[in-house]
């Protein structure tokens, strides 16, 4: 028996696959939003396709309205203030839950106390957008991940490095806005050490089903002094010094702020998050 006997039904059968995939129903709805449980079904997408302006144009869900610049919270209205420079009320030591021991500044910064552990929120946050601005002591000491060494954990688990790269070499995966150990940053965009950077972070917490297996990688976008370092990156897992990621299965979690125990020096000011 010649190939072709093989080969001519294969190639039929190849066609007919190809055809099954590209049919569409044009009546089945094809876009939605999801608003908290509600799950909106654009009617308006479903049909013969319109052949006027208005048989394209949505009048709902209608967004809530948010003034980026509140004035009371110097932040945008709908957002939660963490750190507004005058307390500490909204942390608390990592290590024992009491009062975080960090240095509140008079020009409404705070700054790491060497060795008194990481703070971290009171209150937990799964999903959020978050704002945040740090600065690398002025008077450069150390080097490599020993110069300006903080970090900010999402959930309280993956961090997003924070340090003092400027003339200071590192591994990559570890250098400043990289997923500590995970990914690296696709630039380095810090401005002159002793100067404000800004983060600004859209995280989303991984899935778990109910046995404790992930079932949804988390994402991470990271945005340094406006410049994109982290596109929608997925969370491998935990970010520790030694070892692989790992998964524990988790919740809402606070949000946390490495002490590397280095005398980093490292202050923050104006963090907000926005809960998505
Ligand atoms: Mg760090």
């Amino acid at each position: 028996m010649g190939m072709k006997y093989i080969y001519i039904p294969l190639v039929l059968l190849l066609i007919v696959a190809c055809k099954e995939k590209v049919k569409v129903d044009p009546l089945e709805p094809r876009d939605t939003t999801q608003i908290g449980e509600e799950i909106i079904v654009h009617e308006e997408y479903a049909g013969p396709e319109p052949t006027t302006p208005e048989g394209t144009e949505f009048y709902k869900p209608v967004p809530p309205v948010v003034n980026p610049n509140d004035p009371v919270k110097k932040a945008p209205s709908d957002a939660i203030v963490l750190f507004n420079g005058d307390n500490l009320d909204n942390w608390i030591s990592s290590k024992d839950s009491t009062a975080a021991k960090w240095m509140v500044n008079k020009d409404g910064s705070m700054t790491v106390s060497n060795k008194t552990g990481d703070i971290q929120t009171v209150q937990n946050f799964g999903s959020i957008q978050l704002h945040l601005e740090w600065k690398s002591p002025e008077e450069v000491q150390g080097e490599n991940q020993s110069r300006g060494n903080s970090g900010v954990f999402l959930n309280g688990l993956y961090e997003v490095q924070i340090l003092d790269n400027n003339n200071n070499d590192t591994y990559v995966n570890g250098q400043v806005a990289s997923i500590y150990k995970q990914h690296v940053p696709l630039a380095k965009a810090s401005v002159p050490t002793g100067e404000w950077n800004t983060y600004d972070i859209i995280y989303h917490a991984p899935e778990f089903n109910d046995e404790g297996g992930k079932i949804k990688s988390g994402t991470i976008t990271v945005l340094h002094n406006g410049v994109l370092v982290q596109d929608h990156v997925e969370i491998k897992g935990t970010t520790p010094y030694i070892g692989w990621p790992k998964n524990p299965a988790h919740g809402k979690g606070p949000l946390k702020l490495q002490d590397h125990g280095d005398n980093s020096r490292v202050s923050y000011r104006n963090i907000w998050v926005r809960e998505l």
